[in-house]
């Protein structure tokens, strides 16, 4: 027990005393939970802009809403995603999702959290996994960045508030209306009175397609939000959207 102690502690000094290293290529830097200045060239920040709901990069038109929200707006009223998808933001995923390095969830929560607003009565839900992925892993990759963003933000965190009722399957090679069907009704409300009237921002690693969190947006309107929003560390983006 003492000794157990004693490690923590020694783990814990030797953190503050080891220098700060770049989060995706692990040179040392000058600032922690950043990224060297090769990394920050290669890296693609999708930050604040883009169409005001969804978030899509929006080039050479005054438009603040691309055309695909202004047709049909989406259930999920603002999408920002921290970078675009690459070999950096994949890595960072990869490590915080195998590895569960809370410095990771630190990085990653202080870039996305500028992205959220604080104003009026907002929750962070994490996508939630199914509990026997839960039980194998050990933790909720989704549910450390919201744990550190809530720290950040002051606002509050609820990794219970949503559950996954079944497992769902891999939905890479399906088509949107494959993956829409193999999510429909995969989530489940526990305690629709912690919801009604709050702005809910679901807080996700990795946004690919958006079914899963479509899925999850429908399950909370039903239950009494008065609106959803979604912010995620990376987010997969057709290569002609980011050419400048
Ligand atoms: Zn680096
Ligand atoms: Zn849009």
């Amino acid at each position: 027990m003492v000794t157990a102690l004693l490690l923590s502690c020694t783990r814990h000094v030797l953190d503050f005393a080891l220098p700060p290293r770049c989060s995706a290529c692990g040179v040392i830097v000058a600032d922690v939970h950043s990224f060297c200045a090769d990394c920050w060239t290669s890296v693609e920040f999708l930050g604040a802009g883009g169409c005001k709901t969804c978030g899509l990069p929006l080039h050479a038109t005054d438009a603040d809403t691309c055309a695909v929200c202004l047709a049909k707006p989406p259930r999920i009223a603002r999408t920002r995603s921290a970078l675009a998808y690459s070999d950096i933001s994949r890595s960072l995923a990869i490590r915080l999702k195998y590895g569960r390095k809370v410095a990771i969830a630190k990085t990653m929560a202080r870039y996305m959290a500028p992205l959220v607003p604080t104003d009026g009565d907002r929750l962070l839900v994490p996508v939630p996994l199914h509990r026997s992925r839960l039980w194998w892993r050990g933790f909720n990759q989704s549910a450390l960045i919201a744990a550190e963003l809530s720290k950040r933000l002051g606002v509050v965190a609820d990794a219970l508030v949503l559950t996954r009722t079944r497992r769902t399957p891999p939905l890479k090679g399906m088509s949107a209306l494959q993956r829409r069907k193999a999510v429909a009704g995969a989530f489940r409300v526990r305690d629709p009175s912690l919801l009604r009237g709050k702005t809910i921002v679901l807080v996700d690693d990795v946004l690919t397609t958006g079914s899963t969190a479509e899925a999850c947006a429908r399950a909370l309107r039903k239950a009494g939000a008065a609106r959803i929003e979604l912010v995620s560390w990376a987010r997969v983006v057709k290569p002609s959207l980011l050419m400048r």
